[in-house]
């Protein structure tokens, strides 16, 4: 167990966590809403700092990122536990794990530089904070961001979105990229199903594009919770109006069976998925993706002033047909960061 960095002491019992839009207020020997920070005689401890659960060599296009560093390797890692409670989710048994203090009492503690030298070691071009929410092991994910620029590593986080304005302000200066999923455009889907709240995501998405940190959004198209089209809509819309038209937007087909509390759901049809396609095209949003449809055109990226293919993808395969992040044919630029 390690300190925590961001919280208050209320008095002598009593501390605020400060990591995330929670702020939870926890008692003595108690939790907040992650489960992974405990208050023990005033003092908050993070349980899963140093203790990552899963650590692999993906590539960037796994997480999705389709418009930064495409084709290379990123090096993972994620911890236990995750500040929402989303019905969907499709990594439960890492995020919504029980008894976290026992279980991370008995995973390795892994120094930040053993993070790095693996990263390296496997011709990794970033490091991605991931499968969990980054949010809750910030502190050490924090020293890894700040050992990977260092050494000219990227780092790329994952994330709901729901960090923390003190959190935010800190990893910005070492975050190059971040992938938020954009659950929905209704409050109350997120108070329902996540236990948590939209607006603290969007105001974090609009700053995330002020600070211009790569940005790319995923929403995770749920029969009869999120996929009415008039919603899909409104995030078109804010993408294209508030944000900037070359955002890329991953929009990803539901599967009950690896989801959480979702099992007796219908998976998405894939019409619904191709009709949200054409209206994000329609609002303006450059570069539209669906997800979980291996073999699709749709997961492709075309050129947006003249239609041309420019990467063409297998899974997580990527041919290559444009020239320097730009159209061979008009030569306009594909908005990739390399
Ligand atoms: S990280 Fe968020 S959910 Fe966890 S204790 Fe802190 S405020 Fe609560």
């Amino acid at each position: 167990m390690q300190e925590a960095k961001y919280y208050k002491s209320d008095n002598k019992k009593t501390v605020t966590c400060k990591l995330c839009n929670h702020y939870c207020v926890i008692s003595n020997n108690g939790v907040g809403v992650c489960k992974n920070r405990v208050n023990k005689n005033g003092k908050l401890y993070s349980l899963n700092f140093g203790k990552p659960i899963a650590q692999n060599i993906d590539p960037i296009e796994k997480k999705p990122f389709f418009h930064f560093l495409p084709g290379s390797s990123t090096y993972s890692i994620g911890a236990l536990g995750c500040n929402f409670l989303c019905a969907n989710c499709q990594n439960y048994d890492i995020s919504q794990a029980e008894e976290l203090e026992k279980k991370n009492e008995i995973l390795n503690y892994v120094t930040p530089m053993r993070i790095l030298e693996e990263a390296l070691g496997n011709g990794c071009k970033s490091i991605s904070y991931t499968y969990s929410e980054p949010t809750i092991f910030a502190e050490y994910a924090l020293e890894i961001m700040k050992l990977a620029h260092k050494h000219k590593l990227k780092n790329v986080w994952v994330s709901n979105g729901y960090m923390s304005k003190e959190l935010l302000n800190d990893i910005i200066p070492y975050l190059d990229a971040i992938n938020i999923d954009l659950k929905s455009f209704d409050e109350k889907f997120y108070k329902k199903i996540c236990n948590s709240k939209l607006k603290p995501v969007l105001d974090n998405i609009r700053i995330l594009k002020e600070e211009q940190v790569h940005l790319e959004l995923t929403t995770l198209i749920i029969p009869d919770y999120s996929d009415s089209i008039s919603v899909i809509s409104e995030i078109a819309d804010f993408i294209a109006t508030e944000l900037d038209e070359d955002t890329p937007w991953h929009l990803s087909k539901f599967s009950p069976d690896i989801s959480w509390k979702m099992k007796n759901l219908e998976a998405t049809s894939e019409d619904i998925i191709y009709e949200a396609y054409e209206v994000a095209k329609d609002a303006g949003v450059r570069y539209v993706y669906v997800g979980n449809i291996p073999g699709d055109q749709k997961e492709n990226t075309y050129c947006s002033k003249c239609g041309e293919l420019a990467i063409r993808r297998f899974g997580y395969q990527i041919e290559r047909l444009d020239v320097k992040g730009h159209c061979f044919n008009c030569d306009r630029s594909l908005d990739i960061v390399e």
